[in-house]
């Protein structure tokens, strides 16, 4: 792939990356960092201030990746910087409770009225995971059900059809998972409740939980159709089945009490990560509080952490959660509804077939003139023309998610130099876009 016309200069990144395949797989510590699907060199990078990144050739970039979601205040914001200091100053982690761990549990409840008890652990993977084993040790059933293209972390079971990177390699399965933790998943088709009733009628009795995106960003940006969730939500409880809304991704990104907070719909369990842990790995499940009270050591469903709940990390996520107030939304909204008009100006102006998808302030491209309500949609967009588009974008010092199945982030930070930056990069892109060949 190094000799795509779009690659240009990147010796610092280079020399990195070639280090870094040495003693790495691929190169890479998370597989959506690598440019596997637009080929080109991953650009390493040293430093991140508001809007923008530098990579290790010292070039500027937009971020429109914000890190996958977590730097909704930007890169290094003084007053979470500030947090973190302090907390480092007094010891990096007792491996015993702290106050900063009952602030942000405090923080999270006070935001999300559903929310009644809530569970740290360090990463959205770990709070899928011990979701899915409450929601089956409190049930006392085995199968799950999840959505192609939603994304739930690596989770053995949850890796069928999984969206994020499974999605943008293509991968059909993944060895290692056994036939025994693939088998108790039912994956359906997003957006189709038809398919869930059909699954519960199949399986009486044995479906501990539907596990969803609240409001999917893992295949690009596919939002619930009106009464989806709150369709899944009544076949749950029409079963016995617990509703588990993952908002790792959308969860203080979307609206002050994420996607809960646009829709309304009451899950008994959810999951978070990403915002909440302010650039740190602090991530976390939980809901209602009789279900809750299964976990150990209140209740026999075991899960532990030995840094969960770390006081970095929890002085970090608690210092962005109490800057993300009415106002710091409104923000967010609003360069995204700017940096939409543009993108969407820009590939109109070029005759480029597309559809921008929304989900409050989270959106993406998909290169296809026919709406996208689900996986098979979305594999269906002409991801050829995400590359050119992509690549234009990034030697013009525009940093995109490099896979056309992953959502666009932006945060307070980007002001009217980052939209300028970002206007002026896509005239090119859409007309390389519309040049692109298959
Ligand atoms: C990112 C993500 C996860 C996994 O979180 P990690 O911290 O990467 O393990 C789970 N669910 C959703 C919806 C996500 O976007």
């Amino acid at each position: 792939m190094s000799s795509l016309p779009y690659s240009y200069d990147a010796p610092g990144s280079q020399a990195l990356f070639d280090r870094a395949a040495a003693v790495t797989p691929g190169g890479v510590n998370s597989p959506v960092r690598a440019f596997r699907a637009v080929g080109g060199t991953p650009r390493f990078m040293v430093s991140g201030k508001g809007a923008y990144l530098t990579d290790a050739d010292g070039r500027e970039y937009v971020d429109l990746v914000c890190s996958w979601g977590p730097m909704i205040l930007g890169h290094s914001h003084p007053q979470v910087i500030a947090a973190v200091q302090d907390a480092v100053s007094r010891g990096t982690s007792f491996g015993t409770p702290g106050e900063g761990e009952v602030a942000l549990a405090e923080e999270m409840v006070a935001r999300i009225d559903p929310l009644e008890q809530v569970r740290l652990v360090s990463s959205g993977t770990e709070a899928t995971m011990s979701a899915i084993r409450l929601a089956r040790g409190f049930t006392r059933r085995t199968k799950v059900i999840k959505f192609a293209g939603c994304y739930h972390g690596h989770v053995d079971s949850l890796l069928a059809a999984a969206g994020s990177g499974v999605a943008t390699f293509a991968l059909p399965d993944t060895p290692g998972v056994t036939g025994a933790q693939a088998g108790d998943t039912i994956v359906l088709p997003y957006n189709d409740l038809e398919a869930v009733q059909e699954a519960f009628h199949r399986h009486p009795g044995e479906v501990a939980c539907v596990i969803t995106e609240a409001s999917p960003g893992n295949m690009g940006v596919v939002p619930p159709q009106p009464g989806f969730n709150q369709g899944l939500k009544d076949a749950c409880q029409a079963n016995g089945a617990l509703y588990i809304s993952d908002e790792v991704m959308t969860g203080f990104r979307t609206s002050r009490a994420g996607w809960f907070g646009v829709d309304g719909v009451v899950p008994d369990l959810m999951t978070f990560g990403k915002v909440m842990g302010g650039g740190f790995p602090a991530a976390a499940f939980g809901g209602r509080a009789d279900v809750m009270a299964h976990l150990a050591p209140a209740g026999p469903v075991y899960q532990a952490g030995t840094l969960s709940g770390n006081p970095v990390a929890t002085a970090a996520g608690l210092a962005q959660l109490r800057l993300l107030d009415a106002a710091a939304y409104d923000k967010v909204n609003a360069v995204s509804e700017q940096i939409q008009t543009l993108v969407t100006e820009a590939l109109t102006k070029e005759g480029v077939a597309h559809r921008l998808q929304t989900a409050s302030n989270m959106f993406s491209v998909f290169f296809t003139d026919r709406p996208v309500r689900n996986y098979e949609d979305a594999k269906a967009q002409e991801s050829f023309r995400f590359t050119a588009f992509f690549h234009s974008l990034l030697a013009n010092g525009v940093y995109l998610p490099p896979s056309s199945f992953e959502s666009w982030f932006v945060s307070t930070a980007h002001d009217e130099r980052a939209v300028q930056q970002i206007a002026d990069a896509l005239p090119a892109a859409a007309r390389a876009a519309a040049e692109a060949q298959a």
